[in-house]
């Protein structure tokens, strides 16, 4: 590990100022970027220490949620309020690394999570993200649990965060605070595909620190996270749906579907949405929208069986959904 200092402000323009440092990162619960530290694959030269700052969860005037990026996944996933008015959200942090991970790991350290393709922590290995222009070992590596959406010729690793996939459905905004002011990005045009600059992740500029995330009215109907890994805990997702579901007289009224462990950024799944908006909610109906929704999947020699097993999750998701709302 590389010699780095270490400050922990007090109030967010002084973390603004110190993040707008040269070699500077925003630290949060450090429990992915110590680990990059420890592999050498990130040198910050100074941690910004913003675990004090944004740890409250508050209603918002429109009947929404904001939860400070400060505040710890453990927390999230407990509160009341995200618990009855969204359940999706509460599993998917449920969903992820272990109890003692949770409780350290903050929001907006969550959102920025590096993936765990394990070409781009093997310096040995050739990685376009971890060292643009020296290729992609995966493409033609151990791909199981590499994207089968949105990939490129340059990267084909997939986002890691399960929290990052519920927010997607349930149309998150991110605001982020720069020295131009604050903004609210929406979740899903937060994080970007790879293309042919795989180690630009997100639309976040240098120094821009992620203060909140805004969570809109809860949705009527019912919502669930489902995630197929291949460990029942501590393992990242092959496959995960996030939906949202709200049928009236066996009509779908309302749906929101996004997916994780298939692409470099949450999937929303817009195709799957179109086709089942307005339609009967059958069974028949939801394999239909998977299909419509992997149309464009494309998979590499360990991977192709995701795509599949992506059809059946969402369909599963859904039927289960559409049961439980008939016993409510
Ligand atoms: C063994 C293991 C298993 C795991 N399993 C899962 C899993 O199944 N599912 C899952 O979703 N996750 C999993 N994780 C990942 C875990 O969720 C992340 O490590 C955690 O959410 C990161 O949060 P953090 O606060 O510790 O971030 P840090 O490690 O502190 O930071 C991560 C990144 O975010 C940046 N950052 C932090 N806060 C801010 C901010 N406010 N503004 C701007 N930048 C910021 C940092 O500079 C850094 O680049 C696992 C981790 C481990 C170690």
């Amino acid at each position: 590990m590389n010699p780095f200092s270490y400050e922990r402000p007090s109030d967010q323009q002084a973390a603004l100022t110190l993040g707008a440092r040269s070699g500077a990162k925003y630290l949060g619960g450090g429990t992915n970027l110590v680990d990059l530290m420890r592999e050498t694959i990130e040198h910050p030269e100074m941690l910004v220490d913003v675990t004090g700052l944004s740890c409250a969860i508050e209603e918002t005037d429109g009947g929404g949620l904001r939860i400070g990026a400060g505040v710890k996944n453990t927390a999230v996933a407990a509160d009341r309020r995200v618990r009855e008015r969204y359940p999706l959200l509460s599993e998917a942090i449920l969903a992820g690394a272990s109890a003692q991970i949770r409780n350290m790991a903050t929001v907006g350290g969550n959102l920025l999570q590096r993936t765990r393709c394990g070409y781009f922590y093997d310096d040995a290995a050739h990685c376009n993200k971890r060292a643009p222009g020296t290729g992609c070992d995966a493409i033609d590596g151990f791909n199981r649990m590499h994207a089968i959406l949105g990939a490129s010729t340059a990267c084909v690793a997939t986002h890691p965060s399960d929290m990052a996939v519920a927010l997607a459905a349930l149309d998150a905004l991110v605001t982020v605070e720069g020295h131009n002011g604050a903004r609210d990005i929406p979740l899903i045009d937060f994080h970007v595909l790879p293309g042919e600059t795989p180690q630009m992740e997100t639309v976040l500029e240098t120094g821009e620190l992620i203060t909140a995330v805004t969570l809109p009215p809860g949705l009527a109907g019912r919502s669930s996270y489902r995630k197929v890994r291949d460990r029942a805990s501590y393992a990242f997702a092959l496959i995960s749906v996030a939906a949202a579901l709200e049928v009236q007289d066996g009509v779908v009224k309302e749906v929101r579907i996004a997916l994780g462990g298939v692409a470099h950024k949450p999937w929303r799944a817009k195709a799957a949405e179109a086709a089942l908006k307005g339609g009967p909610a059958t069974e028949a109906a939801f394999r239909a929208a998977a299909q419509a929704e992997l149309a464009s999947a494309r998979g590499l020699r360990d991977n192709a069986f995701k795509i599949e097993l992506g059809q059946r999750v969402i369909t599963d998701t859904l039927v289960k959904l559409t049961a439980l709302q008939e016993i409510r």
